[in-house]
């Protein structure tokens, strides 16, 4: 199948900004955490962030929106700017991106600015994307908010500028495909239907990464539905070393980690957080491999931001620093082993600045070289006949349906909604159809 060329451009009349509204709609992160927006946009800061910075190789859905539909895009920023009354506002984008950098200086009002950012790995991380914007470190465990700021993701503020209800999500396909796309998908449709409307693997055996290849969750199989916050889909060779090492089981990782471990540093040396002056070392997590249990020797784990850098790109021995602090966290959290230092002790790395990761290393590193590094935003028609809507897309308690076994609906009316007191977000249709409700998922068939 061949992608169908052309964007019709989404259009909305100025909506007024209300933290109700954005509930109602069943807007949350979109960049991959998946918080429910009105509860973040409680906070009241002085300054907005508009996270642009993509950063996962071969992702481009945030460029291709602010290419094609930067109007929503800053009518949602100056919206959430007056929810949250800041004064200020700064859109993070990556500075090779000159062309989008110089159309949105040319709408931006006067109290936001673009801010060019190097391309980097991981740019778009919270705590660093606020470091490079303001210089001032969200201390560990914090919140953007202890800084004086709020950051959303581009998509996310769309979708407030759209006023409508989040049905459908955009994705990057990538990798070997035949065509490399940006699409925008109706939720619940399969990622095997998604990566045929991107062309179709362009080998026979292939495995599938949701996410980004850095942070990816490996697929368990083609019939895994597209949530609100799949931001990307990456088929790559079955062979590929990226495939093997996100299926590594972790009785391997630790073995192997136990025993060839030769305590370079290297892992610490270029781990984001340790730089910005956090308290993570990931070495030490390993070097508590040849004792007893990770986390043992170190509270370090807790504020692993999960980049994978170290496992990655700055491990010498192909071990896995990242797994090793993940499997450490629930037990540095059971032993209560937090971080008591107070902000004003944080002092970033004096050479943060120079231990950056450039993009094009990291691509070289991970073997992704081959693969075409674009995806163009392409209208595509999907018709499912059917699609699964997980009740849990976002942080906190799953949805309770709203609907009953066998009720028709029609795309965008509400199907599930967080209960009382608890945090979550509502969910709409994203197709005509008829409905079953499951333990897990609504289903609905066209
Ligand atoms: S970089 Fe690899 S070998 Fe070096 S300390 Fe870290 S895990 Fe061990
Ligand atoms: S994954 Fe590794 S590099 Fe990234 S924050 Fe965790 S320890 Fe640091």
């Amino acid at each position: 199948m061949t992608p169908q060329m052309g964007i019709s451009g989404p259009t909305s009349a100025g909506p007024t900004p209300s933290l109700d509204r954005i509930e109602e709609l069943g807007i949350i992160g979109a960049g991959g955490g998946g918080f429910p927006t009105a509860v973040k946009f409680k906070a009241q800061v002085p300054l907005f962030i508009a996270n642009a910075a993509e950063c996962e190789p071969l992702l481009h859905k945030d460029k291709e929106l602010l290419h094609h539909y930067a109007e929503p895009f800053l009518r949602g920023m100056t919206m959430a700017m007056q929810l949250v009354g800041a004064r200020e506002g700064v859109i993070g984008i990556k500075e090779k991106y000159q062309e989008i950098i110089a159309a949105l200086d040319a709408k931006v009002p006067a109290n936001i600015r673009v801010e060019p950012l190097p391309d980097c790995y991981p740019a778009g991380d919270e705590f660093i994307l606020v470091h490079m914007v303001t210089g001032r470190v969200i201390p560990p465990g914090g919140l953007p908010k202890d800084v004086g700021a709020t950051v959303s993701n581009v998509e996310t503020l769309m979708n407030i500028g759209l006023d409508r209800p989040v049905t459908h999500k955009y994705l990057t396909v990538a990798g070997a495909v035949a065509h490399p796309v940006t699409l925008r998908v109706p939720v619940g449709i399969t990622i095997g239907e998604v990566i045929e409307a991107a062309g179709g693997a362009a080998v026979p055996d292939f495995g599938v990464l949701l996410g980004g290849v850095m942070m990816a969750r490996p697929a368990a199989n083609l019939d895994v539905p597209v949530t609100k916050t799949t931001g990307g889909i990456i088929v790559l060779p079955a062979e590929h070393a990226l495939i093997r090492r996100h299926n590594a089981p972790w009785m391997h990782i630790a073995k192997i980690g136990r025993s060839a471990c030769d305590q370079c540093r290297f892992c610490t040396e270029f781990c984001p957080r340790y730089l910005l002056g956090h308290p993570i070392e990931p070495h030490m997590a390993m070097r508590s491999l040849g004792f007893s249990q990770p986390g043992d020797l170190t509270v370090a784990t807790l504020y692993c931001c999960e980049c994978n850098l170290c496992t990655m790109f700055a491990c010498p021995e192909d071990l896995d620093p990242k797994n090793v602090c993940v499997q450490g966290k629930p037990i540095a959290r059971e032993r209560g082993l937090t971080w008591k230092g107070t902000p004003d002790s944080i002092q970033p790395h004096p050479m943060a600045e120079f231990r950056r990761v450039p993009m094009r290393r990291l691509i070289a590193k991970l073997g992704l070289g081959e693969f075409v590094n674009e995806g163009p935003l392409t209208e595509y028609k999907f018709a499912p006949r059917k699609v699964t809507i997980p009740l849990k897309q976002h942080a906190g308690a799953p949805a309770v349906p709203q609907v009953k076994c066998g009720d028709w609906v029609r795309a965008g009316e509400l199907i599930a909604a967080p209960e009382a007191g608890k945090l979550g977000a509502r969910i709409h249709a994203s197709i005509d159809g008829r409905v079953t409700v499951g333990k897990d998922a609504v289903v609905i068939e066209a």
